[in-house]
Formats: C-alpha cells, sequence, structure tokens
C-alpha cells in the first residue's frame, strides 16, 4: 500500500455535515482528510511516525520476500523488475505527501506561535 487514497463519510468540521472525505494514506498513516463538500482539510503531521514506520517495513521487507518466494518462486521472479521499478516512486510519492502536510502544519502553527509572543 503506496500513497492510497481511499474516501469515507465523515462529519466534517468546517460545514457539520455528513460528507464524502478523501483520506490521504502514506502507507498506514493517515496523512490528510478533506471534505469533498466544502474542500475543508486536516493535514497531520507525520514525520517522525512514517520514517519508523518506513523502517520497520524495510526491516521485515526481506522476511516477506522470501515467503513469496518459497510459496511461488516463478512469478515472484517475473514480478521482480517491476516490483523493484515501482518501490522507490511509491515511497517518493508518499515522502512528498508526508513532507507538503508536514510543512502545511508547521505553516500554520508558526504565526500562532509568533503571536504568542508579541503578547
Ligand atoms: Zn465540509
Amino acid at each position: 500500500m503506496v500513497g492510497t487514497i481511499e474516501h469515507a463519510t465523515l462529519v466534517c468540521q468546517r460545514c457539520g455535515l455528513s460528507t464524502t472525505h478523501e483520506l490521504a494514506y502514506a502507507g498506514r498513516l493517515l496523512v490528510s482528510s478533506t471534505c469533498q463538500e466544502c474542500g475543508h482539510t486536516i493535514e497531520r503531521d507525520v514525520r517522525d511516525q512514517y520514517v519508523a514506520d518506513l523502517r520497520h517495513r524495510m526491516a521485515s521487507k526481506p522476511r516477506r520476500m522470501l515467503r513469496r518466494f518459497r510459496r511461488r518462486p516463478w512469478s515472484y521472479a517475473w514480478s521482480l523488475p517491476k516490483a523493484a521499478a515501482a518501490k522507490p516512486l511509491g515511497v517518493l510519492r508518499e515522502l512528498r505527501l508526508v513532507a507538503r502536510a508536514a510543512s502545511d502544519v508547521q505553516r500554520r502553527e508558526e504565526p500562532n506561535r509568533k503571536d504568542d509572543e508579541e503578547s
């Protein structure tokens, strides 16, 4: 599962209605949720969790690969070049998603911090 978009019906914080929300996931982590009615977006800074999750996925990969290889060696061997090429692109997409959400969260938080210092 890489950079996946899913849809769910949730109550929007802004319009207060039950609407379809677009949920963006990086791996297993929910990065952002967007109301399809009013466009209200909630983003989460998941950089730390994402790095930890990625490390976990990388660490468990050899065992997963070995299991798949044992089950169906030929189909696994055939799928290798394609899978190897698709992986970095998927991770790259996830990283971009995580980075964008994190910088948006920071941008929103920084003006507040300045206000706190002034008052
Ligand atoms: Zn809404």
